[in-house]
C-alpha cells in the first residue's frame, strides 16, 4: 500500500513537493487554509529578475498536480502521534493517517502599519510592495494617480529589532528593484528614488536588473532609513531622511511612497507547529535538524519542512527546498534512514 504523506500549505512549496512526492509514488494530501492555492504567488504580477508573469508560474505548479487529494479552505484541526505515523482531524472532518508530514506553511507580510513613522493606514499615498502588485496586476488603485516623485523604502520590518526581525528578507530589494523599473515604465515622466540600508542583490541578473534600473530607467538610489514621513499642505508626502553617503539630512516631496514589507514566520503554521510540537527558533521560524545537510528535516520523526517556514527565501530557493524534502520524505518512508534508534531516544526526550 502506498504512503500517506500530508502537506501542509498549498503555496509553491507545498505545490511542488506534492508534484514531487506524487510522481515518487506517495498517495499526497495537500490542504490549504484559504480558498485559493497558490499563496503569495497567486497575489503577485511578475517575477524578478526576467518579468516573466507569476499567474504563468503559478499555472506550471498547480499543472503537475494532477491526481493530488487538494482540500482548500482546510486546516489541521488536532495531530496525534501514534508509534510510525500521525493521526490527523482536518476541519473539513476528514481524518489523514499520514505516514509523513510536511510543513510547508510560508511566511506572512509584516504589517506595515505597525511602522508608524511610515504612515501606511494613515496617509493615502503609501502602500505596500503587495498593494502595489496588486495594482499591476488589476490597474486600478485609488492610491496611484499619475504620480511624479515615488520612493521606495527598504527593509520595512526587516533588520529591525524594534520590529522584532533581525534578519534580511532576501526578496525585497530585488522586488524594490524590479517595482521601480516597472513603475518608470508605466510614468516615464516620474523621478524614482529607493531609500536603502544595504543593497541585497545576490542572485543571477539581479545586479544587471539593478544596473538598468540607474542606466536605462535613472532611478536613483539614496542610501539611507527614512525617518519620518509626514503630509505637506498640498496633500503630497513629505520623507525626511539621511542620505549617509553624503552625511547629510534631505526631505523630499513625493506623490507616492511603496514600503518594503518583509516577510515574517507564518502565524497560521506556527498553530500547526504548536499541534505537531514542531520547536521553534528565536527568529519564529520553525527549527531544522541539521540546517546545512539537510534543512528540510524537523527534530521529529517524519515531520518535515519547506519553503518560507524555515526563514525568508525567493521563489527558485523555495521551489529547491521544496524538491529536496520531497527526498528526504522519500529516504524516510523508504526506511533509508536508519535512524530508527536516534528517533526513539529523540522521542522518549520530548515526550
Ligand atoms: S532584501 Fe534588501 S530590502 Fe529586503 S530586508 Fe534584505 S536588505 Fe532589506
Amino acid at each position: 500500500m502506498k504512503n500517506n504523506v500530508l502537506i501542509v500549505g498549498g503555496g509553491p512549496a507545498g505545490l511542488e513537493a506534492s508534484s514531487q512526492l506524487q510522481r515518487l509514488g506517495y498517495n499526497v494530501i495537500l490542504i490549504e487554509r484559504s480558498a485559493a492555492l497558490g499563496g503569495h504567488l497567486a497575489k503577485w504580477d511578475r517575477l524578478f529578475p526576467s518579468g516573466v508573469s507569476a499567474q504563468d508560474a503559478l499555472k506550471t505548479l498547480l499543472g503537475r498536480i494532477e491526481g493530488v487529494k487538494c482540500f482548500t479552505d482546510t486546516e489541521v484541526q488536532s495531530i496525534n502521534r501514534l508509534d510510525k505515523s500521525y493521526n490527523v482531524i482536518l476541519s473539513n472532518g476528514i481524518t489523514v493517517l499520514a505516514d509523513a508530514v510536511l510543513m510547508t506553511t510560508g511566511f506572512d507580510l509584516f504589517e506595515a502599519s505597525r511602522k508608524e513613522e511610515y504612515g501606511y493606514g494613515i496617509y493615502n499615498q503609501v502602500m505596500t510592495n503587495a498593494d502595489l502588485e496588486a495594482y499591476f496586476r488589476n490597474h486600478s488603485d485609488k492610491r496611484i494617480d499619475n504620480p511624479r516623485r515615488i520612493g521606495f523604502v527598504h527593509c520595512v520590518g526587516s533588520r529591525d529589532e524594534k520590529a522584532g526581525c533581525r534578519s534580511c528578507s532576501k526578496v525585497c530589494c530585488a522586488t524594490a528593484v524590479k517595482q521601480a523599473i516597472e513603475m518608470k515604465q508605466a510614468f516615464p515622466e516620474a523621478d524614482v528614488f529607493c531609500f536603502y540600508m544595504d543593497l541585497r542583490l545576490f542572485g543571477r541578473h539581479y545586479e544587471d536588473m539593478y544596473l538598468k534600473a540607474q542606466k536605462d530607467y535613472g532611478i536613483r538610489f539614496i542610501r539611507g532609513r527614512v525617518a519620518e514621513v509626514a503630509e505637506n499642505a498640498d496633500g503630497s508626502l513629505q520623507v525626511k531622511a539621511e542620505d549617509t553617503v553624503a552625511s547629510k539630512p534631505l526631505k523630499v516631496s513625493l506623490d507616492l511612497l511603496v514600503l518594503m514589507a518583509g516577510m515574517r514566520p507564518s502565524v497560521s503554521g506556527r498553530r500547526v507547529g504548536e499541534l505537531l510540537e514542531v520547536p521553534v527558533e528565536e527568529d519564529g521560524y520553525f527549527s531544522v535538524r541539521e540546517g546545512i545537510v539537510s534543512g528540510q528535516r524537523s527534530p521529529l520523526p517524519g515531520i518535515f519542512l519547506a519553503g518560507a517556514a524555515t526563514g525568508p527565501k525567493t521563489l527558485p530557493d523555495t521551489l529547491a527546498d521544496a524538491r529536496a524534502a520531497a527526498v528526504l520524505v522519500d529516504d524516510y518512508l523508504s526506511g533509508i534512514f536508519t535512524e530508527a534508534k536516534h528517533y526513539k531516544n529523540l522521542v522518549r526526550e520530548l515526550w
